[in-house]
């Protein structure tokens, strides 16, 4: 059994980088920003755009989160709905920014995540793996770029999808999350002690890959 954690802000890879990882080493995936856009989602769609703190806590006495792997491949499911598609989209990323900050968004979440890396070896990428949900994880990497590098991979994604953005937009919207997962009271994004720091501002998807192995290496033979 193996654990890895990878953190980091918005854009830096880690999701790829996790994928890749997981697809190499045949262990689990475990996206757990897909968990906090589905509660903001389910937000956004039941209480609509200016939902209250107050409104977001009593939804969570009804809602049911679900993290289904069907042929490998995460599914996320909110109130029996597979939403692994509707939570991709910039409203839903903000939202679920959003409702990370709420301390009972957080706890409502953590035993979902401890429980599938007690049972499976696992690489999980989100904000606050290595620092809250498996502080003894085998392995600890926090993965970050600059954010006009990151913003720039977004243009580049939505670009790829078709959709036109402003650079300028991008980057400030970046620079907002940053802002509300870092400075928010509860887990904000940091970097662990015992992780180590791998900066791909630089380097291209192939090149962070062998990176995250030089260290996953290293962590194992010790
Ligand atoms: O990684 P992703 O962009 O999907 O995450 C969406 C949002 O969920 C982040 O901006 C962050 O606020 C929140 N999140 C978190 N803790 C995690 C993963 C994501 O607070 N472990």
């Amino acid at each position: 059994m193996i654990n890895i954690a990878v953190d980091g802000p918005s854009g830096s890879g880690k999701s790829s980088l996790a994928k890749a990882v997981a697809r190499e080493m045949n262990i689990l995936y475990l996206d757990t920003g897909a968990l906090y856009r589905a509660v903001g989602y389910s937000a956004l769609t039941r209480l609509g755009e200016s939902f209250s703190e107050e409104s977001v806590y009593d939804l969570l006495k009804s809602l049911k989160v679900d993290l289904i792997y069907e042929n490998g491949v995460q599914h996320v499911y909110a109130d029996g709905e597979d939403v692994s598609d509707r939570i991709r989209t910039q409203p839903v990323a903000m939202a679920a920014s959003k409702v990370s900050a709420y301390p009972p968004v957080r706890a409502f979440l953590l035993d979902l995540q401890r429980d599938i890396a007690a049972r499976n070896s696992v690489i999980m990428d989100g904000r606050d793996v290595g620092t809250v949900v498996l502080p003894h994880a085998d392995v600890k990497i926090f993965l970050t770029a600059r954010p006009e590098v990151r913003a720039q991979r977004r243009v580049g994604e939505l670009e790829e999808k078709g959709i036109k953005a402003e650079f300028e937009t991008v980057l400030q919207e970046v620079v907002q999350r940053d802002h509300n997962d870092m400075t928010r009271p509860i887990a904000p994004l940091r970097q662990a002690e015992d992780a180590i720091l791998l900066d791909n501002s630089e380097l291209d998807a192939e090149q962070t890959l062998q990176a995250a192995f030089e260290i996953i290496r290293s962590k194992i033979s010790q």
